[in-house]
């Protein structure tokens, strides 16, 4: 009996358990379905709303010159990566690079290289007699003012004091307060020198960084922690002119920001303002103009963009990096200025480079911020590291010390009146060279905006920009090329006050042999010139994966012992 009865048991249990496991596999399926359907939901939501806020912030004509270019740039990936195509462009490629590499890296039976650690330790006679040589490698010539940036140089006198300064603190680092306290009282000191400079009200706090870039990633990354932890913003956005340093996309590239890049007013080349409006929305964490910009010197609308930023209620940043010790002394060396700072209500950060109209040691740049608060939002600690409780201000750990007595050293030599002077001096030369071309350089070149600092870019209707350029260049001068359009742009510093007349001077010898070449005088057609073969191809590229893979290369032959 128990035999028999166990069997029934067992098939209703079977049977029972079958029908639990139909029920429940339906309820799965159910489940699943509802679940497929949130996701779904989500998904469709979530790009419906970028969708909006591209449509939103482009507007239909924008997002599809944004779409036809995207096309484009994908189809011309495609046909790069044809056979044949491929290895063309790639022997094209290395054929460039060798060039460069022959340029850039002597080689030959008078160069000796060094692959290993000397067996033997130098003198320190050998030693210097091997800086000298190096410092004397054929190089293009800042010392007669004919290099467009570069070298921000304050005199032999600040130079010797600098380097005083460095090697009495040259073993020093910012990160050891308790055993360094003169460097920790020299950073403070410079950040607040620089502060008062840029009229920041009393809640305000800065940092020192490594350079300009550093500056604007700790503005951008402070921007966004403090958007992340007030709002809960998760997917961050910036908005930067078209015209605002490569540091921003560097930014959106380290963290993980979508960037804007705003066209600017073809004519006055100041960033679009209702474009900037029209782009804000939930996730913008950002808004940056520059005082003044890299490409033509020119200093956006911050009083327009201000206004922007406290209507909706998000950071603002003036990027002064090359305005830098200029701008704030524009005033009092009698030239027009517009408002750049923290008198400006809307603007939160500022960085500013010491390390260029400072004339301090390169690597050093100062960023502030109007509150201390929005400082720390920029600040990493690790309070539960096995090496202790590690807390630092910026992208650095350990520091130069060395840069900031540099630096201190610079400010304090010059003085106000020191940077009101160098400011006259720099800006003066700035402005001869725009009154010469828009004067003896007419109709051919004319000006690009009305700039009001160092830079001054100029551009053609009928020459190519790029030809000029390898002309100068020829005559031993090394301007800025830029692109869309294309132009140029020199960058006036100390040592180009004393060249303007000869500058004015080859630039019409330049314009003259281009204006030649144009005419196929014969004989005039000179091989490409460097900046032509570069920007030539770059400009009429749409999808730029040459050129990357060009500039990987570049920087690939840097590091070639
Ligand atoms: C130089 C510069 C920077 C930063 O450059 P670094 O090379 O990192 O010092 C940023 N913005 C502008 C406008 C600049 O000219």
């Amino acid at each position: 009996m128990a035999g028999s009865s166990r069997v029934p048991v067992s098939l209703r249990s079977f049977a029972s358990s079958k029908k639990a496991t139909v029920r429940s596999s339906s309820l799965l399926v159910l489940n699943l379905d509802l679940f497929r359907n949130i996701v779904f939901a989500f998904f469709v939501l979530r790009h419906f709303r970028r969708a909006v806020r591209k449509l939103r912030g482009r507007g239909v004509f924008g997002t599809l010159v944004d779409f036809y270019s995207a096309v484009q740039r994908y189809s011309y990936g495609v046909f790069l990566n044809f056979p044949g195509i491929r290895s063309k462009v790639q022997s094209q490629v290395d054929e460039a690079l060798k060039r460069l590499e022959d340029k850039l890296v002597p080689k030959g039976p008078g160069v000796t290289r060094y692959h290993e650690l000397p067996k033997e330790g130098m003198t320190e006679l050998q030693v210097k007699a091997e800086l000298k040589k190096l410092s004397e490698m054929e190089h293009a010539s800042w010392e007669e003012g004919k290099v467009s940036g570069a070298v921000y140089h304050g005199g032999d006198d600040l130079l010797n004091l600098q380097s005083e300064a460095s090697r009495i603190f040259s073993i020093s680092n910012p990160m050891h307060p308790d055993v360094f306290p003169g460097v920790r009282k020299m950073e403070a000191e410079i950040v607040a020198m620089v502060l008062a400079m840029f009229n920041a009200p009393s809640s305000a706090g800065g940092i020192t960084t490594s350079g300009g870039t550093e500056s604007i990633l700790m503005a951008c990354l402070s921007a966004r922690t403090k958007a992340y932890v007030e709002r809960g913003v998760s997917e961050p956005e910036i908005i930067v002119p078209s015209t605002a340093h490569a540091a921003f996309d560097k930014a959106g590239h380290y963290f993980g920001l979508t960037v804007h890049r705003v066209a600017v007013d073809s004519v006055t080349l100041k960033v679009d303002l209702k474009a900037v409006a029209r782009l804000v929305n939930y996730n913008t964490v950002l808004i940056a103009g520059s005082a003044p910009n890299f490409p033509h010197g020119i200093i956006d609308d911050i009083v327009g963009l201000s206004k922007i930023a406290l209507r909706r209620r998000i950071p603002l940043h003036v990027d002064a990096c090359l305005g830098s010790f200029l701008i704030p002394f524009l005033e009092k060396a009698g030239y027009p200025t517009e408002p750049f700072d923290f008198h400006v209500k809307g603007v939160t950060s500022i960085s500013c480079d010491t390390h260029k109209y400072g004339f301090a040691p390169m690597g050093s740049s100062v960023v502030l911020f109007r509150t201390k608060k929005l400082r720390s939002y920029g600040y990493f600690i690790s309070a539960a590291w096995t090496g202790g409780v590690y807390a630092s201000p910026s992208l650095a750990g350990s520091r130069a010390g060395s840069l900031i007595a540099g630096t201190w050293a610079s400010l304090m030599s010059q003085g106000e009146n020191g940077y009101t002077n160098s400011c006259r001096d720099i800006v003066g030369a700035a402005k001869e060279i725009e009154s010469g071309i828009r004067e003896r350089l007419h109709p051919d070149l004319y000006i690009l905006g009305e700039p009001m600092v160092s830079v001054v870019a100029f551009s053609s209707k009928t020459l190519n920009m790029y030809e000029v350029a390898d002309e100068l260049s020829s005559l031993g001068w090394h301007l800025n090329a830029l692109q869309d359009p294309p132009a140029l742009h020199i960058a006036c510093t100390r040592p180009t006050v004393s060249a303007v007349e000869k500058f004015l001077k080859d630039l019409e010898k330049a314009v003259q042999s281009v204006k030649l070449r144009g005419e196929g005088e014969p004989g005039s057609r000179a091989a490409v010139g460097e900046t032509t073969a570069l920007y030539g191809v770059a400009g009429s590229l749409p999808n730029k994966s040459v050129i990357n893979t060009m500039a990987t290369g570049f920087i690939d032959t840097l590091y070639k012992a």
